[in-house]
Parts: C-alpha cells; sequence; structure tokens
C-alpha cells in the first residue's frame, strides 16, 4: 500500500470511530477524491516530508501547522460544497486546505496574517497549477468583503468566537465552520448554518486543537484574549 493509499485508510478509520460525533459514517467520494488529488507532500518542509501522509498534524514554520488530514477532509465535508460554490478560508497555512477546497468548490479565497506564509503557499499552489485559488496577506477577522457573500467560510485558526464580519459574508442558506474555544487548549469544531432568513444556528461537532487566530495593528495578540492574561 503506498503512504497515500495509507493516510486515506487512516482517514476512513477515523471517521468509523467518529460517526456518532460527526453524524456521517464516510465522507463525500468527492471530498475523498479531493484528498487523493492533492499531493500533501508539496505543502510540508522538506525535514517533515517523510512524514507527509501520516494522519497528523505537521510543523509548517513560524510556529504555525498544517492540519491532520482527517481534520481537513471533516471540515470539508461539512461544507457540504458542489461545484458552483465560492469559498473563503481563514488561515492559509502552507495552503494544503485551499488546495484540497479547490478540488470541490469553483473558486477558493484564502487569507494568512503571516507574509512569509502566505507568500510560499501561493508559490506552492501556483507550481502545482491551481488557478482557482487567490490568496492574500491580511488579517482574515474582516473576511474578504469584495467576493463576499460566500456559499462557505472556513476558518482554521481557533477564536473564542465567530468574528462578526465572516457571519455577514456568509450567504443566506451558507455554511461556516469554526474551531471555538481558548487558544492553546481544546476547542469544539463548530458547524454554522445560516439560514435563508439569516438566522444562525450553531452545532458542536467534535473536540480539536487548532493553533490561535492572531489579530494584526491595533489588535496584535491572540484574538478574544485580554493581553495581560497569562496562557
Ligand atoms: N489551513 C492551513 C493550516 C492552518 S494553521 C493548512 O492547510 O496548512 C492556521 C493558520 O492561520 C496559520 O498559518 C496562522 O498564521 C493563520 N492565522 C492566524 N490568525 C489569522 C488571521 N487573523 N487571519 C489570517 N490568518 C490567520
Amino acid at each position: 500500500m503506498s503512504d497515500q493509499q495509507q493516510m486515506i485508510s487512516d482517514i476512513e478509520r477515523e471517521v468509523a470511530y467518529t460517526r456518532h460525533m460527526i453524524g456521517r459514517s464516510a465522507f463525500s467520494h468527492s471530498v475523498m477524491n479531493a484528498i487523493r488529488l492533492v499531493p500533501r507532500e508539496a505543502f510540508v518542509p522538506e525535514t517533515e516530508r517523510r512524514f507527509a501522509y501520516n494522519n497528523g498534524p505537521l510543523p509548517i514554520g513560524c510556529g504555525q501547522t498544517i492540519s491532520q488530514p482527517y481534520i481537513v477532509a471533516l471540515m470539508t465535508d461539512l461544507l457540504e460544497l458542489d461545484g458552483d460554490d465560492v469559498v473563503l478560508e481563514v488561515g492559509t497555512g502552507s495552503g494544503y486546505q485551499a488546495a484540497v477546497l479547490s478540488r470541490v468548490a469553483k473558486q477558493v479565497y484564502t487569507l494568512e496574517i503571516i507574509d512569509t506564509l502566505a507568500e510560499r503557499a501561493a508559490e506552492t499552489l501556483d507550481n502545482l497549477g491551481y488557478d482557482n485559488i487567490t490568496c492574500r496577506c491580511v488579517d482574515g477577522y474582516n473576511g474578504w468583503p469584495e467576493h463576499a457573500p460566500y456559499d462557505a467560510i472556513m476558518v482554521t485558526a481557533a477564536a473564542v468566537e465567530i468574528p462578526p464580519p465572516l457571519i455577514d459574508q456568509l450567504r443566506p442558506g451558507g455554511r461556516l465552520v469554526i474551531p471555538l474555544g481558548r487558544p492553546y487548549d481544546y476547542q469544539n469544531l463548530v458547524l454554522v448554518e445560516k439560514s435563508r432568513s439569516g438566522e444562525v444556528r450553531e452545532r458542536v461537532i467534535l473536540g480539536v486543537a487548532f493553533v490561535p487566530l492572531t489579530r494584526s495593528d491595533a489588535h496584535r495578540g491572540i484574538y478574544g484574549v485580554d493581553r495581560s492574561e497569562s496562557i
């Protein structure tokens, strides 16, 4: 079995273990196909390459991580995307999640606050020929109003609450997925559904551990955490 096939079967096994929490016993064919299509080794530093197909997170520099493949697949599956959808991702990191999203959606807009990572991700995605992903280096708290509304939004950094601009930029009937909770702790992966009439309903899926959503400029620091608080 190739390393990639092993990763696919590890994801499938974890889906089976967690099926009661995640409300599904398998991810869609389109999501699993996207996972098969994206070469994860291209998104990790050379020193981590031999672990690229382990079902675990890996360091990508600047204190950040590429998420565990099962979590990437789960978050993608929860958005229930189709080929006409436009998606916003907050937290580009390596660009891997954006690449997976780009295989199941029409267009992906992705925001990263650390310029080194934003530049590297844009280069990786460009080298691999992804032409429906647009990257920008900015504080994603404010979303990307120019391309709103989005059919789906994915936040891949932990926040204490859903940034209100992201709710505003989600189209009625759209879905948003975000890890909510204290930084440097476990969070709840939360699925947010905005009804056609604009009401917002939240559902906790399962416990996760993400790096924090940070804020730039005047807000510099970790979103929702008082700077005097020690974490
Ligand atoms: N989705 C990524 C992994 C995300 S790690 C991947 O597939 O590799 C979380 C990322 O969110 C980090 O790169 C971090 O720098 C970024 N981040 C944190 N706060 C942010 C903010 N306010 N706006 C945009 N990106 C942010």
